[in-house]
This record gives C-alpha cells, structure tokens and sequence, in this order.
C-alpha cells in the first residue's frame, strides 16, 4: 500500500508542475470559473464540444497540487467522453474522494483518478480535488456563471 501511495502521491506531483491543457482556450463552447475560497484554488474550465461528446478540455488558473493536478488529469481523462459519461465519472469521483464508494471496486473506471483515493482521509482536500469537476459540470450544463465551493455573498 506504501508504494501505491508514493506512486499516486508522484502522479500529483507530476501533473502540479506539469499540467496537461493548461491554457485559456480561444473559442471554447463553454467557460465556467470555479472558485474553493477555503484554499484559494481558481481556475476556469473551458469546453470544446462537438455534438454530445467533449472534443477538447483546457483550464486556465492557480491553486494547490491537488486542485491543479485534478483540473490536470480530468482535462486528459474528458477528452472524447460524452456529457452522459463525463457526469457519470464525476459521480463515481465525487463519491471515491467523500469516502462513500471504496475506490479499490471502481479502478478500472477510475483509470488516473485512482491517485485522488487518498484524499477521502483528508476532508478539507475534498473540495480541491472536486473544484475542477464542479466547474465542468456547470459548463456541460450551459453555465457561465462562477461555482465556488462556499457560499459567497
Ligand atoms: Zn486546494
């Protein structure tokens, strides 16, 4: 279990100083914000569709490891899914890091987004890990306005 923890905890690490579809993306479909105060994590999801299914995900912002390397590996794992699909893994996401599902009965599912498993043991992390996924949500529903993990006035 120690090794699978470093190597996860390498995957983190790896896509935090490498992000994959880092960038704003010039005539993206849909551009949602989405913003994790408690942290400080923010960054802007931007969709490109094609029909039903996601041609292209890029993100733009700034954040923690976790959040960065969520938006990272999301915008990797999206690539190509239908909305139904992309709804259906964010479930299964959402309920691997809050603990609800046990992410060893999900890893074929899951692929990359196996490495978050760990985050179930840290609550406050939650929110960084499902930032991303939150703001893509909101874009696949037609969205543009800015989700924050908090009530903001
Ligand atoms: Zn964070």
């Amino acid at each position: 279990m120690d090794e699978l923890r470093e190597l996860y905890q390498e995957v983190i690490m790896d896509h935090n100083r490498n992000p994959r579809n880092f960038g704003e993306m010039e005539h993206a479909d849909h551009a949602v914000e989405g913003r994790n105060p408690l942290c400080g994590d923010h960054y802007t999801i931007y969709l490109k569709m094609n029909g039903d299914r996601i041609e292209k995900v890029s993100f733009n912002g700034a954040g923690c490891a976790i959040s960065k390397s969520s938006a990272s590996i999301m915008s990797t794992i999206l690539k190509g899914k239908t909305k139904a699909e992309a709804e259906k893994l964010f479930d299964v996401f959402h309920k691997i890091v809050t603990g609800e599902l046990d992410a060893a009965a999900h890893m074929e599912e899951l692929g990359k987004l196996a490495v978050f498993a760990g985050v179930a043991e840290f609550p406050v992390r939650v929110k960084c890990a499902t930032l991303p996924w939150h703001a893509m949500h909101s874009a696949l529903a037609g969205s543009e306005n800015t989700v924050s993990t908090e009530e903001e006035n």
